[in-house]
């Protein structure tokens, strides 16, 4: 293990279909950077935790209201357990730890290591072994402890399996910046110190890269100090070292931007310990995930520099079989050179058609099975799948029932498949759910709706390929990134979505898909549903409908434009190489 340089720390990396180790786009992301890591063969070595029972299983009943059950998955059978042990103090407890090693290989042969770390061993107490069992459950002083296990634990583990020369450490998002504690002890003690000094806070700077993946300030991770103080009471040069943490810090940034104010949130006496302005202190290197998004990161964090590197997925990964067959006879080596998929321009629009429809009866046949939804081959199928988070408005295409009942009927027939889950404590989106069960309810006859539980990967899968638009409507600028619509483009389908995140530079109107309403930088800000439904009801009625049953070989057009264009830049090759050149090896 002594040949890893860059070790990437996520909470969530969603491996393998049936392995509930991830909740969303963070965890799919980082599944997918680890996957082109190893097709790169770039020297990564990826630490998460276990999430033993998961992100729950999804049910909906009769009129859409969900609940929650854990996922049961047998470890044992698809993890290869290491010898390794390490621990950490939490409370006045010896929390122990173990990890379970998944290999990642890539297209060459090359393989990255993900290790899973996983406390439900018989030495722990019954509290602790249940600390890397759900992810994204229980409450502040839980997660709190989870992220103890992933910063700090995971730096011990990784020491434990032998790799000694990291010289970079990746925190996807703010929930591993315990890591860089870890690292200021290590440099203490190699100094023989019991505190550490600005030369310890330099040097961890120049190893830690930070990806921040939250547009809004209520979106990041903040704990109280009392539980910082709580769980790290055992530690005296842990707590002494605050103290000269504080001031070394705040020196350290006062030298830097002569601005304390910028300080506050990070550890003060009595108030929040902010991870991501501890990620922000001890990194050098800083990146939101589209350019927009960095943008408003060094808005929101104005005394730090931030870049931009636009997410992307992993075309192989995400592309169809019927597009995978059609690439490799038109475009041999795409998988190796995602680039190359720029070629799609001059394969036949029959034959993109042909690998659509095809793509589109394998989800329309799971579909009818699964809901009875009676979905038809040649009606224009629309999708929207996606965590059911309120600032993804779900449920904005049905602002005005009527609208669109008369565009289905005076324009053109249109059908609309959902799927996503809400947090079990976000009420909010679970009334969303229930409320797109109402909308299909009252136009039942009219526009045929449904609803798939439980959105993982394998539907994500299904979805993405065989829409024929992809929907998507975030309240800007809230929507950092997305990457749904990314695994749509591979799949020559285009997005009709809000202009916000990776969209702002993935709209070409017309060429790639459509815009719904204008450009959110012109845009005043605040929410309006009626006048973005508006947009969209537009859109559909006026431009989409009409070219999808009567210019079929312009709509086609914009399919090869989607993977020329969008596939070919929008996929985590490209972002792994820009990673590479501006983060991890400068
Ligand atoms: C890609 C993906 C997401 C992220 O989708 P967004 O459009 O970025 O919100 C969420 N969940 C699953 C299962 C995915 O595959």
């Amino acid at each position: 293990m002594n040949d890893r340089s860059i070790a990437y720390f996520s909470m969530e990396i969603a491996l393998e279909e049936g392995m509930p180790t991830y909740s969303g786009g963070l965890g799919v992301l980082a599944g997918d950077t680890i996957r082109s890591a190893a097709d790169l063969q770039v020297p990564m070595v990826a630490v998460t935790l276990i999430h033993r029972k998961g992100y729950f299983f999804q049910h909906l009943d009769s009129g859409g209201w969900q609940t929650e059950e854990p996922v049961e998955w047998n470890v044992e059978d698809v993890l290869e357990e290491m010898p390794a042990r390490t621990s950490v103090m939490i409370e006045d407890r010896t929390v122990h730890i173990r990890a379970w090693r998944h290999e990642i290989t890539g297209a060459g042969g090359f393989s990255v290591p993900v290790y899973l770390l996983d406390t439900d061993l018989p030495e722990n107490s019954e509290w602790d072994r249940e600390l890397t069992h759900f992810l994204y459950g229980g409450d502040r002083h839980y997660r709190f402890c989870q992220e103890v296990i992933l910063g700090i634990g995971g730096v011990r583990m990784l020491r434990a399996l032998g790799c000694r020369d990291i010289r970079r450490f990746h925190m996807n998002e703010g929930h591993a910046a315990f890591l860089t504690l870890e690292l200021l002890e290590e440099e203490a003690r190699k100094a023989g110190r019991e505190s550490i000094s600005s030369d310890d806070i330099e040097s961890v700077r120049k190893k830690c890269v930070f990806t921040t993946h939250t547009p809004v300030p209520a979106g990041h991770d903040q704990f109280p100090m009392d539980l910082f103080e709580r769980v790290f009471v055992h530690r005296k040069v842990f707590l002494g070292m605050e103290e000269v943490f504080c001031i070394d810090l705040a020196n350290h940034i006062i030298k830097k931007h002569m601005d304390l104010s910028e300080m506050r949130p990070v550890f003060m006496g009595g108030s929040n310990i902010n991870m991501t302005y501890l990620a922000l202190n001890l990194s050098h290197y800083v990146n939101g995930v589209a350019k927009k998004h960095g943008e408003v990161s060094s808005l929101m964090f104005s005394a730090y520099k931030i870049d931009a590197i636009t997410n992307g997925v992993h075309a192989a990964n995400w592309v169809s079989g019927p597009f995978r067959e059609l690439y490799d006879r038109h475009i041999p080596g795409w998988r190796q050179d995602n680039f190359t998929l720029r070629y799609a321009l001059s394969i036949p629009g029959e034959e993109v058609w042909q690998a659509h429809m095809q793509a589109k009866e394998d989800m329309l046949r799971y579909v009818n099975r699964e809901t009875g939804a009676g979905m038809e081959p040649d009606v224009l199928t629309v999708c929207f799948a996606r965590r059911a988070a309120s600032y993804k408005r779900l449920d904005l295409l049905f602002n005005d029932i009527e609208r669109l009942r008369n565009i289905s009927s005076g324009t053109g027939p249109f059908q609309v498949i959902y799927a996503g889950k809400a947090h079990p404590q976000d009420m909010g989106g679970k009334e969303t759910i229930k409320r797109i069960f109402q909308a299909a309810e009252s136009l039942k006859g009219d526009v045929r709706i449904t609803y798939l539980a439980n959105y993982d990967l394998k539907l994500a899968k299904m979805l993405t390929a065989g829409s024929d638009i992809w929907l998507n409507t975030p309240q800007p600028p809230m929507e950092a990134s997305g990457t749904s619509g990314m695994k749509a483009a591979l799949n020559g389908v285009p997005s009709l979505s809000v202009l916000d995140g990776w969209w702002i530079e993935g709209c070409i109107e017309g060429i790639t898909g459509w815009s719904i309403g204008e450009d959110a930088r012109v845009k005043t800000p605040g929410s309006d549903w009626s006048r973005d439904a508006g947009f969209l009801y537009d859109k559909l009625e006026k431009v989409i409908i009409p070219m999808f049953y009567h210019d079929r070989n312009r709509f086609i057009n914009i399919m090869r434009h989607a993977i020329a264009l969008n596939g070919s830049f929008f996929n985590t090759q490209r972002m792994m190489q820009q990673y590479v050149l501006n983060a991890y090896f400068r």
